[in-house]
């Protein structure tokens, strides 16, 4: 049997205040709230072919503010409210002075996907809120998407270079990036 080699391009999507409504260190289900364009955007990414792998830094969790089961428990909660549509989650536990690799804007988390999926990077697409997402895709050579939801407003004014785009909110971005 010949096993199916073919890369897919990526979508790699912040959590926080591009997914889902930024809620600081959230830890309980009932505080989860999906953008109501979320499950539009996830949808025709995913009618194009895109993974759609979530990459989160979660420092709640190396704070003691919340346990790793608090977050799997929100993020399947995420994931049945978008029908089963991610196809991967990728999680940072650190503090952001504990020097790990797989904090963004490091390249742990994308690099350990990379090693999961076959995946095109050269189609590839890093969106976020922050400028540590931003920089993520600059680091891992991927195309760019600033939303400015969440922090995306204020981050937008302090950027080390433009990303590639700049939109109101994910399902904006979503459209602009599957036009280019
Ligand atoms: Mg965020
Ligand atoms: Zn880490």
């Amino acid at each position: 049997m010949i096993m199916e080699m073919k890369q897919r391009p990526a979508a790699f999507i912040d959590r926080d205040g591009t997914l889902i409504e930024e809620v600081n260190f959230l830890s309980r289900v009932n505080d989860l709230k999906l953008f109501d364009y979320t499950f539009e955007a996830i949808d025709r990414l995913k009618n194009r072919g895109y993974l759609i792998l979530v990459v989160t830094n979660q420092s709640g969790i190396g704070r003691k503010i919340y346990d790793e089961a608090a977050m799997r428990s929100i993020h399947s909660e995420l994931q049945h409210r978008l029908s089963d549509s991610i196809d991967g989650f990728y999680f940072c536990p650190h503090l952001p002075d504990e020097g790990c690799r797989c904090r963004k804007p490091n390249l742990g988390m994308i690099e350990t996907a990379c090693a999961d999926f076959m995946i095109d990077m050269e189609k590839s697409w890093m969106i976020g809120d922050k400028k540590i997402d931003i920089e993520t895709g600059f680091n891992a050579e991927i195309k760019t998407a600033l939303v400015k939801t969440g922090y995306g407003a204020e981050h937008s004014k302090d950027l080390p270079r433009q990303p590639d785009i700049i939109a109101e909110d994910l399902l904006q971005a979503v459209n602009q990036l599957l036009a280019v």
